[in-house]
């Protein structure tokens, strides 16, 4: 019964069953308020068989879980900013990354200016967790040295634009957006191969994700996929209030 439910899942594997190429899906949708439908903000990219995940809204780990992947197989966490409904599930995704695959390494969180201040408050508030982690469940199920993350902090500069990953078949590049009145703030283009998405994260009206599109991108947003893709299908209009 055991190897029938692991083939099971193994057969449902979105790595693995998804056509090569560049798939996004939302695993979370929502907002700083309560919504028992919705968890905080969340998507994930899948390049070829490579896993990332922008934001951790609350909830959402829960949601790579239902949506049939294995946290465990996330290469990588970037964030569009710190308001807390974009982070507050960062503990929890550091930790089922390190539990579910037995992970030998923290995962990579990239972020503008501060993400290292985030990274370490998570690390410090699951610190004592660690420990009892490994204990009870031993080495080999959770090697200590996959407990948590590793901040990659980056600065767009005054292109307001970085390229932080460059291979021949995916580039990850940041640029900032307007989220006033919380600095920084960025959007994230993800090539892969022929393709491109644009995640803008929170952001007014802006042409920085605008711009950051590419003929073969798609541009999406954390909340209002269809709504920014509108957004950035049209002349950039005039300001409105920022979203939280
Ligand atoms: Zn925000």
């Amino acid at each position: 019964m055991a190897k029938r439910a692991l083939a099971g899942r193994m057969a449902a594997d979105p790595l693995t069953s998804l056509p090569d190429g560049l798939h996004v899906g939302v695993c979370g949708s929502g907002s700083p308020f309560p919504d028992e439908k919705r968890a905080g903000p969340c998507t994930l990219v899948v390049a070829g068989s490579r896993l990332f995940v922008f934001d951790t809204g609350s909830g959402s780990v829960r949601n790579i879980a239902r949506m049939g992947f294995n946290t465990g197989q996330v290469e990588a966490v970037f964030l569009t900013h710190f308001h807390s409904d974009h982070i507050d599930a960062l503990g929890e995704l550091m930790l089922q990354r390190w539990v579910s695959a037995a992970n030998t390494q923290p995962v990579p969180v990239h972020g503008p200016a501060s993400v290292e201040t985030v990274v370490a408050g998570f690390l410090q508030a699951y610190s004592l967790d660690r420990g009892y982690r490994v204990a009870h469940h031993g080495a080999a199920t959770v090697p200590p040295g996959g407990f948590g993350g590793r901040a990659l902090p980056f600065d767009t500069g005054p292109e307001h634009r970085i390229t932080l990953v460059k291979e021949p078949d995916l580039e990850i590049v940041a640029f900032d957006v307007d989220h006033d009145p919380v600095h920084p703030a960025v959007g994230y283009r993800i090539r892969y191969k022929d393709r491109s998405v644009v995640l803008s994260g929170d952001t007014r009206k802006s042409a920085a994700p605008c711009s950051a599109r590419r003929p073969t991108s798609t541009c999406w947003s954390m909340r209002r996929c269809l709504l920014a893709w509108w957004r950035c299908s049209r002349p950039v209009p005039q300001r409105r209030a920022a979203p939280t």
